[in-house]
């Protein structure tokens, strides 16, 4: 049982100066020039746009704190089973516009902005962007932590304090250059938990021994140690008082400040050498999307997160003195990617090494404890570790998964007598050289649940990269949680209107808990005054859009023409490429008609964004090509409205917020059989945007829901692709015609010199074509031309686009959640109680 640290007789004096919420402007109001005042040293005569931000974000602060307390207080006394989320990046966005609708209290806030002089707009948009994540994995996560919050779930989110998120992107000539993203200068979401300090170990050696009972005994010595400090931020659900935590760790190093000995002799520059390199293990997310570099860095970065957080998870439980073999009653630690993996070896580590548990007693509590979810089938996105590498970085962790590996390879031998070939193929080490630790396996066996995150990608996995795992292991142990997005942002927060016009339908807000209600919306498909007013909004929405556009490319673009739009990280499997080669394709039509045929096109702006990894030179050549096509469509005369080609500098969450209410049609064609999921597909059509799409990733279970009139769908299936990538090496190759033309005008420098897309063109022309960008071309170009007329018959597209709104409940993150929390990790929801209930 847990101790209150107040004693009773004091408590009453506690109590009685316990702070309250603000619910009225006034009290907000009162707060908010209270913090501008003092915690900020600001005064009336110098408080800007700035100061104000700051003063009504720590005004919401303070609310969230409030609850915080009671919902650890209350999860601490419960004592029951906790989730632990474990994720390498956290694409949060901003914070203040989240806090104020899930506590309810933005009408109070605008208003007491609007008597203290200020816009709610200009206040909102004054926030950085918390972007500790590259795109749809850290963008989950952040949606999870808002639904596990709002579903009442004792969750805790565990990640690391970047001091840069991900780059900022800037264009110049038409080319990326990233800038360093600094967000740390002001932010008041954030607690230092000053006494919350973890010692985290690298390199050493290990120790052997026998005890005087003579069993084996191990340690691990020397190396060095650098210290995890805990960083907490605040994660409040939607209009319930749970709010979560999400602790993330800063490094520091271990001994202080910096060498005073080396300080004073006059070596000023190695003084702060230690700190400087304990330092670099938080400083900078890794900018890459899909794609693995080995980096020993990187592998610090996720041993020095694992650790830190694994430790303070066993503290906790140790806390509740109960019997080890509780642990997994108690704990559920999902596992966001590879990434965490460690952890499996960790908890071993600290149950056998430290706790002095035997081998089996503690593989039966990890085994039970981990669940892992994989995101991707990719080859270059597996992650594997050199042996080498881990053996100077972690040498006692690399035992511990020798020991993994012979225990399960015994085990299938064991099993699965005749058939040995099947040893060489699953084993965690891959003898390879140098030999090579396979992450995906190691988390694989670790853990009691496997899970993908669209049913085609969960069915993938099974037959691909876990086939004989499936063997081994049954399929039980594999299920699928189909990727959700939470509502409370993505529509409430994104689109205020249209959320309002469907409260009003559907009598007050509460879709926004349950999406399943959207379906009622049904009922008013024949609605003139709803279809006209959801049409208004629409419109209004691609207002902001062209406004933001006009800001930050100096383009304009027509809000009445469609709007078209591809926003996600540059890939090859994205086949941004295929977009671009298509638009392409289009300005060659628009420049061979007469004036008459030209009155029949349906104007369209194509909108691109999104960031390439820094070394991804590929990637970097489709910007640019992006760049140079809307240079010379932009200021053709012969074109004017009839086509726009923008590339939205710098996409991140809080332009997303601002795209995904725009857009009529979005893009989201990855070969099939390469997107895991996607989850931007289902921000656009809770939107009321439709998209044209592959049969990949969750666009097959959209298309199950939305009906396949709603969805434009085109090009190979996922199950030929294999078959065309090999006819493709082994046959003459021939080029889509239509394909064959766009190339030409790239070739004859219509966009500026050649050279620097032919790795592109080449890639597709004589190096197999692997994204079969081709064999799609004509299916692409062909859909695209049903969209256009589709488009023209207004009323036609307005019911698809009530009837996509009206069937999008299934793709809550809320019911990930549920779905997670019963069939992964057996945890409960718990409603926070106040104070003078707790025992
Ligand atoms: N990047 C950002 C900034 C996002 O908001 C999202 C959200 O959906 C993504 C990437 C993921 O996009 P997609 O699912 O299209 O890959």
């Amino acid at each position: 049982s847990v101790e209150a640290s107040i004693p009773e007789p004091q408590r009453e004096a506690w109590r009685k100066f316990m702070p309250k919420h603000f619910t009225t402007a006034e009290e907000f109001e009162k707060e908010t020039v209270r913090h501008i005042e003092t915690t900020l040293a600001r005064s009336l005569y110098n408080c800007d746009e700035g100061a104000a931000y700051a003063g009504t974000a720590l005004a919401f602060r303070d609310r969230l704190v409030l609850d915080w307390n009671k919902t650890q207080q209350t999860q601490t006394f419960a004592d029951q089973k906790r989730i632990y989320y474990l994720s390498l990046e956290f694409l949060m966005g901003r914070a203040l516009d989240n806090a104020m609708l899930n506590v309810d209290q933005k009408d109070v806030a605008s208003a007491g902005l609007s008597d203290l002089g200020f816009r709610m707009e200009d206040i909102i948009s004054q926030e950085h962007d918390a972007a500790l994540g590259n795109g749809g994995l850290g963008r989950l996560a952040a949606c999870f932590l808002d639904s596990m919050a709002s579903l009442n779930y004792p969750a805790w989110g565990y990640g690391l304090r970047y001091r840069y998120g991900i780059f900022k992107q800037e264009i110049v000539d038409g080319y990326q250059v990233e800038v360093p993203d600094y967000w740390l200068d002001f932010n008041p979401w954030e607690f230092q938990r000053h006494d919350i300090e973890v010692d985290v170990q690298f390199y050493g050696q290990v120790n052997k021994w026998q005890d005087d009972e003579g069993k084996q005994q191990c340690s691990w010595e020397g190396g060095e140690i650098v210290k995890a400090v805990a960083f907490d931020v605040p994660v409040p659900g939607y209009k319930t008082a749970t709010c979560n935590n999400l602790r993330l760790w800063g490094s520091k190093a271990a001994s202080g400040e910096f060498d005073f000995q080396k300080f004073n002799s006059g070596d000023y520059e190695s003084s702060v050498a230690e700190q400087q390199r304990a330092e670099t293990i938080s400083a900078v997310l890794y900018p890459n999307d899909n794609l693995e570099r080995g980096k020993e860095l990187r592998l610090k970065q996720q041993y020095f997160w694992c650790a830190a957080s694994l430790y303070d998870i066993v503290r906790r439980f140790k806390k509740t003195n109960r019997a080890w073999k509780d642990f997994p009653n108690q704990v559920a630690i999902q596992l966001n990617d590879t990434h965490p993996t460690l952890a499996i070896p960790e908890l071993l580590r600290i149950l056998i090494d430290i706790e002095g548990l035997e081998w089996d007693d503690a593989w039966g509590i990890v085994s039970k404890t981990f669940g892992y979810t994989n995101h991707t089938v990719l080859p270059e996105a597996l992650e594997k570790w050199s042996v080498p590498l881990m053996q100077h970085l972690l040498p006692r962790h690399l035992q511990i998964i020798y020991d993994i590996n012979l225990q399960f390879l015994q085990f299938v031998e064991r099993n699965f007598p005749k058939n040995r070939d099947m040893l060489g193929r699953i084993s965690i080490i891959e003898e390879s050289q140098p030999k090579m630790v396979r992450m995906a396996y190691l988390a694989l066996i670790g853990s009691h649940k496997v899970n993908g995150v669209a049913e085609l990608h969960s069915d993938l996995i099974k037959t691909t990269i876990f086939k004989d795992f499936v063997e081994i292991f049954g399929p039980d142990k594999f299920t699928n949680v189909t990727n959700g997005i939470t509502p409370r942002r993505w529509l409430h927060q994104a689109n205020p209107r249209l959320s309002a016009l469907i409260a009003s339908k559907l009598g007050g807000h509460e879709f926004l808990k349950d999406l399943t209600l959207l379906h009622k919306l049904e009922a008013f498909v024949d609605d003139k005054e709803f279809r006209k007013e959801f049409r208004e909004i629409k419109y209004a929405n691609k207002v902001k859009l062209a406004k933001l556009i006009k800001e930050t490319t100096g383009d304009s673009v027509n809000p009445s023409a469609l709007f078209d739009v591809q926003v996600k990280r540059i890939h090859e499997y994205k086949r941004q490429q295929l977009n671009i080669f298509g638009v392409i394709h289009r300005y060659l039509q628009i420049k061979a008609m007469s004036a008459e045929e030209k009155k029949k096109v349906q104007p369209r702006v194509s909108i691109f964004g999104g960031k390439a990894a820094p070394g991804y030179w590929m990637a970097k050549t489709v910007i640019h090509l992006v760049n140079q096509v809307g240079k010379v469509v932009n200021n053709d005369k012969d074109v004017g409205d009839l086509l726009k080609v923008i590339f939205m500098e710098d996409y991140n969450v809080s332009k997303a917020e601002i795209i995904c209410p725009a857009s009529d049609i979005s893009e989201h064609i990855s070969t099939a059989g390469t997107e895991a999921s996607g989850t931007s597909n289902m921000k656009f059509c809770l939107n009321g945007g439709l998209i044209i799409g592959t049969c990949d990733g969750a666009n097959i279970e959209i298309t199950r829901e939305v009906g396949e009139n709603n969805i434009f769908l085109f090009g190979n299936l996922a199950e030929d692709v294999e078959d065309l990538r090999h006819a493709h090496l082994y046959q003459k190759y021939v080029l889509d015609p239509a394909l064959a033309n766009v190339f030409d005008v790239i070739q004859n420098g219509m966009f500026g010199d050649a050279q620097s897309f032919s790795a592109l063109l080449n890639g597709i022309v004589e190096h197999g074509d692997y994204y079969l960008v081709s064999d799609d071309f004509g299916s692409y170009v062909e859909t695209q031309e049903k969209i256009d007329a589709a488009y023209k018959d207004s009323e036609e597209w307005t019911t698809k686009m009530i009837q996509t709104v009206a069937r999008m409940g299934f793709f809550s993150s809320d019911r990930c959640i549920d779905e997670y929390a019963e069939t992964i990790w057996n945890v409960e929801p718990l409603v926070p109680k106040e104070e003078a209930n707790l025992p």
